[in-house]
């Protein structure tokens, strides 16, 4: 059912009346605490509309790391303010070079979620090692997308832990850096990750968050083992964000 969710979601954000649904969203009324962003790849051609989907945001709002999230929603204190976590599935190279200069130029923090078995050293599609090294340089931090990307919800709570695991380990290997955050393959609750085990397993294993896929916003206090995420494409306009912050 999600999936389809999902389907129909993007047929109404791509829709010509688009526009027209957007009239009378406010965003800027919302109270929600924490709206996370995902992000895939980043082709050059939408590196003119990306900028502006970040200045829509910081009018809203201040960007976080992911771990400032973290922090956001397990504080105790009621929190005034909405902000943003920007983040990137797959280890893409295409986000790493189009992405990065915007954002450290802006000085916004991101989170690139990394396959380590997708990292290459040749493939262009993929970022490489040196590239994950690179991005603490720039603002961004890297969190585990699993090992290979296996659905959780086909695999037993041994294989599970170990896609878990060996991220981690690959990663913090790699980038001399604590790998604290994990982003779930696909990320919806059920059709693709066991709720009442994958978020345990990763706490159980050091990470400090699970981030998902399930639509909206946080609200304060909302867990930190189950952090919605609303996907953009760069080049989507203002009139989307609009609609999709306010679903
Ligand atoms: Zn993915």
């Amino acid at each position: 059912m999600r999936y389809f969710d999902r389907l129909r979601d993007m047929a109404i954000v791509r829709s010509p009346i688009m526009r027209i649904r957007a009239l009378g969203r406010h965003p800027e009324r919302r109270t929600d605490i924490l709206t996370t962003v995902m992000y895939h790849g980043m082709p050059a051609h939408t590196r003119g509309a990306f900028p502006r989907q970040l200045d829509y945001m910081r009018s809203l709002g201040d960007f976080v790391t992911a771990s400032q999230a973290v922090e956001i929603l397990r504080s105790q204190a009621r929190i005034a303010g909405k902000y943003f976590c920007v983040t990137f599935d797959d280890g893409l190279k295409d986000a790493f070079v189009n992405a990065i200069p915007i954002l450290a130029e802006r000085g916004i923090p991101s989170i690139f979620f990394i396959v380590p078995s997708w990292v290459s050293a040749s493939d262009r599609t993929y970022m490489s090692w040196d590239d994950c090294r690179q991005l603490a340089q720039h603002g961004a931090t890297v969190g585990s997308h699993s090992l290979s990307h296996h659905r959780f919800s086909t695999l037993d709570g041994h294989q599970a832990r170990e896609e878990l695991v060996a991220s981690k380990s690959r990663l913090e290997l790699e980038t001399g850096l604590p790998c604290e955050h994990f982003a779930c393959p696909w990320g919806q609750p059920g059709g693709d990750y066991v709720p009442h085990r994958d978020p345990q397993l990763a706490e159980e294993v050091g990470y400090r968050s699970f981030f998902t896929t399930i639509r909206g916003a946080a609200q304060s206090g909302a867990s930190a083992w189950a952090i919605p995420r609303t996907r953009l494409e760069p080049d989507w306009g203002i009139h989307q964000l609009r609609y999709l912050f306010t679903r």
